[in-house]
């Protein structure tokens, strides 16, 4: 055993937000991929409709709104929000077991969910806002993607009047104009919440074990 596992540690839930178009999906799946990292992906249930490029199971569960209601109202879900006209919630039972294996979760929810995660555990929650670097960027990146219709398009931009406002309850900003930079910073918040002291649960066992060898 290493010196860390045995320390010990409850996983951290890393919630990351942004209005459409901010980068925020291209900066989760980075984390996800490195191989320096270690996440899980809290995957999503939603009733939005499925995009080309996404896979069932994979982004998002793509569920009926009947079965999300169902859902919801059973308790299975540890936050839900309806985002730009479609519902979209947190299966728990996968959060709580990693949560309790010491495993990190990453969630990329928005700022309504990121409030109902406050309430519930807010000492396990490390939250972090990605802004875009100008409105123009914005635009051109939710262009660029062209996976949605211009009305989709509009109304996400729309939304972007509710969402931008919301940085300020969140731990950490990211402005995002170097994605390789934003990413890099991204990074060092999660190692150094993995490193808080409060959230080492068997410190004080490991450090008596230190003083116990020195004074032998
Ligand atoms: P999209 O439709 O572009 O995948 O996501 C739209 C918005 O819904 C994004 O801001 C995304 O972070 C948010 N979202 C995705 N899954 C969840 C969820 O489970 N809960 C909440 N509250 N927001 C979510």
């Amino acid at each position: 055993m290493t010196a860390s596992s045995s320390i010990g540690r409850r996983g951290l839930m890393l919630v990351v937000s942004s209005p459409s178009g901010a980068g925020k999906t291209t900066l989760t799946r980075s984390l996800l991929d490195d191989p320096e990292v270690e996440v899980d992906l809290s995957v999503s249930v939603t009733t939005r409709t499925r995009r080309p490029s996404e896979v069932d199971g994979v982004h998002y569960h793509f569920i009926p709104t009947r079965q999300f209601e169902a859902m919801r109202e059973s308790g299975q879900l540890l936050e839900s929000a309806e985002v730009h006209g479609n519902f979209y919630g947190t299966p728990r039972e996968p959060v709580e077991r990693a949560l309790a294996e010491g495993r990190d979760v990453l969630f990329d929810i928005d700022w309504q969910g990121t409030m109902q995660l406050y309430e519930s555990a807010r000492a396990d929650v490390v939250s972090v806002f990605v802004l875009p670097p100008a409105i123009a960027e914005l635009k051109s990146r939710l262009e660029r993607r062209a996976q949605d219709s211009s009305e989709v398009i509009s109304r996400r931009l729309e939304n972007a009047r509710v969402e931008i406002p919301q940085w300020s309850k969140y731990d950490y900003i990211l402005v995002n104009e170097d994605l390789d930079r934003s990413y890099t910073t991204l990074k060092a918040i999660l190692f150094a919440e993995r490193a808080r002291r409060d959230r080492m649960a068997g410190l004080a066992v490991f450090v008596d074990g230190l003083m116990s060898d020195l004074e032998a």
